[in-house]
């Protein structure tokens, strides 16, 4: 039987981010438990990277902005470069109530310090990304600290400036279960052995609800198949074009080393909803709709063997649920990123630790990504575009 201060279950971008910050603070007696064989078998090795403030509440846009402190410092303090590029984000609105969304959120995004974002017309739009087309775009914004990290480069930063300060990372150790005393839980039974701690953290991704009701509670994160259509290496489109979104059905891009990444949300009915099979038929769907959006993109043909899928980790108000978990004593849960979680994995690691061991959030004002909420009946606000 392994014994540590903190035992982290999930050894993602997250996980990794509450192990780094809790040994900056001194507390360096941590096991990160990962049934995967390395790092980023789950999402965080997925992810496209895209990082916004462009959101909706309050509390997402301070979570980026908090993140974006830490990342601009990110090279200094870890001795990685994050990736952090800011080439913006284009929303673009086809419709009268996108728009008004847009402009709502950019109301509240100034609210809360950005001054970065403005709102644009057609023919802004049209200088920011000549490639779009513009047939039926009423207008969007635009944000200047939006942009682009490397998911990767950031999970393994925090994993390897943990690791150098003591913190442990265990992989092919599968949560199989948790023993419990009344509120406390006790320790954790792996497929590598048992751990006990004083703390548990559950930072299991898309994986979160199964991990939580192995300690016997339940909470409300679900995975959502995502899917990723990459083009065949093309100079067609700059590096440095912002991330395009076009709201009304959430179809955007990015380029990403030298090929063009395709995005168009819908919902995959799998049998298993953990299933990342990469489903062919929705090429047809993005590719049409790509070609609308972007009508040099005619040029270029998808690279099927590299196309992939992956699992958000949604919550019903698509926001995080951080903190103690209800009906518990020593069970932290860091869920429900909806999509987000690597972009603001950096102020989540930062805040769970204050939690742990200041027994609060000092540094932000975290009320609203509180696990009870929705027991409460107060979920956040939810924005259907950002
Ligand atoms: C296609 C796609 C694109 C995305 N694009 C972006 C983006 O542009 N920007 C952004 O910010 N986010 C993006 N995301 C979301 C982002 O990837 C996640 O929000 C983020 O990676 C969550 O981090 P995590 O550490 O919680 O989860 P993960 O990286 O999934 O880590 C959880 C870990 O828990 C481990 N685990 C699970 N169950 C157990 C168990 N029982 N025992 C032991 N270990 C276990 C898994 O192996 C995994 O390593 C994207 C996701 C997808 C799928």
């Amino acid at each position: 039987m392994k014994s540590a201060d903190v035992v982290i279950i999930g050894g993602g971008v997250i996980g990794a981010s509450v192990a780094y910050h809790l040994a900056q603070r001194g507390s360096t007696n941590v096991i990160v438990l990962d049934r995967g064989k390395e790092p980023g078998e789950g999402s965080t090795g997925k992810a496209t990277g895209g990082f916004r403030v462009q959101f909706s509440t309050e509390i997402s846009v301070r979570l980026s902005l908090l993140s974006r402190d830490k990342l601009l410092r990110f090279k200094d303090e870890i001795g990685i470069d994050s990736g952090y590029r800011p080439y913006g984000y284009l929303f673009a609105a086809l419709h009268e109530n996108e728009l008004h969304a847009l402009r709502d959120a950019m109301t509240i995004q100034q609210n809360a310090g950005v001054r970065e974002v403005q709102e644009l017309t057609p023919d802004d739009i049209r200088r920011l990304n000549p490639a779009v087309n513009p047939e039926g775009i009423i207008g969007g914004t635009f944000s200047s600290l939006d942009g682009f990290i490397r998911p990767m480069n950031i999970l393994l930063g925090y994993t390897e400036a943990a690791g150098r300060v003591g913190v442990k990372f265990e992989y092919g150790a599968e949560c199989l279960g948790f023993t419990r005393q009344g509120e406390k839980i006790t320790g954790v039974r792996t497929s590598n052995g048992s751990y006990t701690a004083e703390f548990f953290v559950n930072a299991a991704g898309a994986w979160a609800g199964v991990v939580a009701q192995q300690a016997g509670i339940e909470i409300p994160v679900h995975p959502h198949k995502r899917q990723v259509a990459v083009t065949y290496p093309t100079n067609l489109l700059p590096e440095e074009m912002p991330m395009t979104i076009f709201t009304d059905d959430g179809f955007h891009l990015r380029v990403r080393d030298g090929r063009i990444l395709l995005l168009l949300p819908v919902d995959f009915h799998t049998a298993d909803p953990f299933d990342t099979t990469f489903d062919e038929s929705w090429l047809d769907r993005v590719v049409v709709r790509a070609h609308a959006c972007i009508p040099c993109l005619r040029e270029v043909t998808i690279d099927r063997a590299n196309c992939w899928a992956g699992l958000y980790e949604m919550s019903p108000d698509k926001h995080q649920i951080v903190g103690l978990a209800p009906g518990l004593k020593n069970f932290f849960l860091v869920n429900g990123s909806s999509g987000h979680g690597v972009m603001h994995a950096p102020a989540l690691g930062q805040l769970l630790s204050e939690i742990i061991l200041d027994g609060r959030a000092t540094t932000l004002d975290v009320r609203a990504i509180r696990p009870t909420r929705f027991a409460e009946g107060k979920p956040n606000a939810m924005s259907e575009f950002l």
